[in-house]
């Protein structure tokens, strides 16, 4: 017969051989619910610069920081969130083109050592240059130039006039053609512009995506006093500028029929874009105050994905994911195929 000792031994011994057992069950499960779980980074917007040189009064990405990043720290950081699962990334400002060395190392970077999908670039169009584009297209997937007007005194009375603004549309537009870039358009729909029929020379310029946002009012951004914008030039104030649902809706009815037209009112538009800012900080301009992440170089992509709120879901609704790599495309009439034609407010 077994000694009381010796039971007692054995049975702590199944015991804990049970404990150890469960534990690595519960961790492979939680692990595995992780993982599932987990917020790929698929697209990006990556704000490297709040430096611009126009003084639009809607800016959401206001010029509180003169900060940029090394090139180290860019390249760590973009490493990273290729590593996390990126596909697309967008360089966006201030005006990206402020740093046109930066901007062409970051393309290039991006397209050959990194091997993303897409690599695209928003830009206000006034500072592009023809010898820019064609040294540095090869990296270039998509040109994107903002336009709210093609009426010269809404631009100016907006802040991104030039007095040429169409022109130099025109002559971007003839530039990613030849060298095999997309064209891709965007407007933001304020109280200047929401009674404007673009129709023509939409079709004329014709992008193969025409995004039309509805104007975003953000705490901390475009919420500044009357008496600050005077005192400071880079605040700014974008309630004179807001628009309703209404006037939105009036603005897509006329030109929902083309299309490369892309509809974006502020409830799809809010949390549905990664945005990264110049300190490789994540930022939520969702409703509220806007929120900033911890740096991605400090605490990688999972946690400062983790402390703040994108939207996935409005992110595919609005179209997100789409044929975002070079090469022209195009339907019979111009405009870009296989985009959201339908939209929800
Ligand atoms: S919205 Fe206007 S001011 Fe702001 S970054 Fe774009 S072009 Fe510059």
């Amino acid at each position: 017969m077994a000694s009381p000792y010796y039971l007692f031994a054995s049975n702590i011994g199944r015991c804990i051989t049970t404990a150890l057992a469960c534990c690595v069950v519960v961790y492979l499960t939680s692990r595995q619910w992780q993982l599932r779980n987990r917020t790929v980074p698929i697209s990006v917007n990556y704000h490297f610069t709040r430096k611009c040189n126009k003084t639009c009064k809607f800016c959401f990405h206001t010029e509180k920081s003169s900060h940029v990043a090394t090139e180290q720290q860019m390249k760590k950081g973009l490493k990273l969130l290729k590593d996390a699962g990126m596909r697309k990334i967008n360089f966006a400002g201030g005006e990206p083109l402020r740093y046109p060395k930066e901007l062409a190392m970051l393309c290039r970077y991006c397209k050959e050592d990194l091997e993303l999908e897409s690599v695209s670039i928003i830009s206000n169009g006034t500072l592009l240059k023809k010898k820019w584009l064609e040294q540095n297209g090869k990296f270039v997937d998509v040109m994107g130039i903002s336009c709210d007007s093609f009426n010269e005194d809404t631009n100016e009375a907006i802040g991104r006039g030039s007095g040429r603004n169409v022109e130099q549309l025109f002559a971007i537009r003839q530039w990613c053609l030849e060298l095999g870039i997309k064209f891709k358009l965007n407007t933001v729909v304020c109280k200047l512009n929401w009674q404007e029929d673009m129709v023509a020379t939409i079709a004329e310029l014709d992008p193969f995506r025409w995004k039309c946002f509805q104007v975003l009012f953000v705490e901390d951004e475009n919420d500044a006093s009357r008496a600050q914008t005077k005192d400071d030039k880079r605040k700014r104030d974008a309630r004179e500028l807001l628009i309703s649902k209404e006037q939105f809706e009036a603005f897509c009815g006329k030109h929902e029929h083309l299309s490369c037209f892309v509809p974006e009112p502020n409830n799809l538009m809010a949390s549905s874009y990664l945005i990264l800012d110049e300190y490789l900080c994540f930022l939520d301009k969702g409703s509220g105050r806007e929120k900033q992440s911890a740096c991605i170089l400090h605490v990688g992509v999972d946690r400062a994905l983790q402390e703040i709120n994108w939207d996935r879901a409005a992110f595919v609704k609005r179209g997100g994911e789409y044929d975002w790599s070079r090469g022209v495309s195009g339907d019979a009439d111009g405009c870009g195929d296989g985009l959201p034609k339908k939209y929800e407010f």
